[in-house]
């Protein structure tokens, strides 16, 4: 049986209930999560179709609507898209949207791709999470 799903840091009746300590977790999650990768930020948005490997950025073709191999465009792959897969970041096993997400590793000089939830995706952004969350927060 499948039960319905929430985003992470809400309650069933919508009722934010991530606290700080919570937050603090969160945090630290995701700043080892940096670490760990070796990399400098997290923007949302692909490179490389996960699929078939296809670079949609390389040069010349970055401006056309073009279609990798398995059919996909860049907007359909920026596009946010439900799954079960944990988060690559926080690795939030809940089930709900991931975006495609890239960050860039200085000491391989790399692009990094991962699926994120929107929640890592703000919060790398912006350094913390949104402002209602933010707000709301409990001891
Ligand atoms: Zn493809
Ligand atoms: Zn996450």
């Amino acid at each position: 049986m499948m039960n319905i799903i929430y985003v992470s840091k809400f309650n069933q009746k919508g009722e934010n209930t991530m606290n700080k300590k919570e937050y603090q977790e969160y945090e630290e999650k995701v700043g080892r999560f940096f670490e760990e990768e070796g990399i400098q930020n997290l923007s949302g948005g692909c490179i490389t179709c996960p699929d078939c490997g296809f670079n949609f950025l390389q040069e010349g073709i970055s401006d056309l609507p073009i279609e990798c191999g398995c059919g996909n465009t860049k907007e359909m792959l920026d596009a946010p898209s439900f799954s079960w897969k944990p988060c690559d970041c926080c690795n939030s096993h809940l089930g709900g949207d991931r975006y495609h997400a890239t960050g860039y590793n200085p000491s391989t000089d790399e692009i990094q791709e991962y699926e994120v939830c929107p929640d890592c995706l703000y919060y790398a952004e912006y350094g913390q999470l949104d402002d209602t969350t933010m707000m709301d927060m409990e001891d």
